[in-house]
């Protein structure tokens, strides 16, 4: 019998997040099962430092760095951050998430996941694409590094056509890895 695990959605400043939260949630308690997935508010005021006037965007490893000392006393197993904003890594033009490997928090943003920013429209698209970016982060903080399965959630996105093309939960393999590392 494997240990329960907690998992905290930190919701950065959302406002939309009803419509995606409970799939969400159902999803995470599926892949990471046995887990409780629970949701938590944090002020968009943490962001302001990450901010980088000059690219209009923010440092994820930063806000990464912001959540770690916000988020100390939260007692769950993994926290899961979401965003809307647009997030960058050094060396990168942008990023869909980071997270620390192994680790406990990752960060996602719905900025470059939301259909419109391509101009399409479809919700149930944006939805799959948050499930995948939010459990290929939670599979990073378990030590699970890029798969070269193009069709496990695992494979690294390096623009949303690797999103779209990829499924919402881990290859044989990676599910293999993860229940040796939780
Ligand atoms: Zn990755
Ligand atoms: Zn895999």
């Amino acid at each position: 019998m494997q240990k329960k695990l907690t998992i905290v959605l930190a919701l950065i400043g959302l406002k939309n997040e009803a419509f995606f939260l409970e799939n969400l949630k159902l999803h995470l308690e599926e892949v990471f099962s046995p887990a409780d997935v629970d949701a938590v508010k944090v002020s968009s005021s943490l962001l302001k430092e990450a901010y980088t006037p000059s690219r209009g965007q923010y440092n994820s490893t930063i806000t990464l760095a912001l959540l770690k000392n916000k988020l100390e006393k939260v007692e769950a197993d993994r926290i899961l951050a979401i965003t809307d904003v647009d997030l960058y890594a050094q060396g990168l033009n942008f990023v869909f998430g980071e997270a620390q490997l192994p680790g406990r928090i990752a960060l996602i943003s719905l900025h470059r996941l939301k259909p419109e920013y391509y101009g399409e429209g479809d919700g149930e698209l944006f939805k799959a694409r948050i499930r995948k970016e939010a459990v290929h982060e939670l599979g990073h903080t378990f030590g699970l590094t890029h798969c070269p399965n193009p069709a496990c959630v695992m494979h690294f996105s390096n623009s949303i056509h690797d999103t779209d093309r990829k499924a919402d939960s881990p290859c044989q393999a990676c599910r293999e890895a993860l229940r040796r590392n939780r």
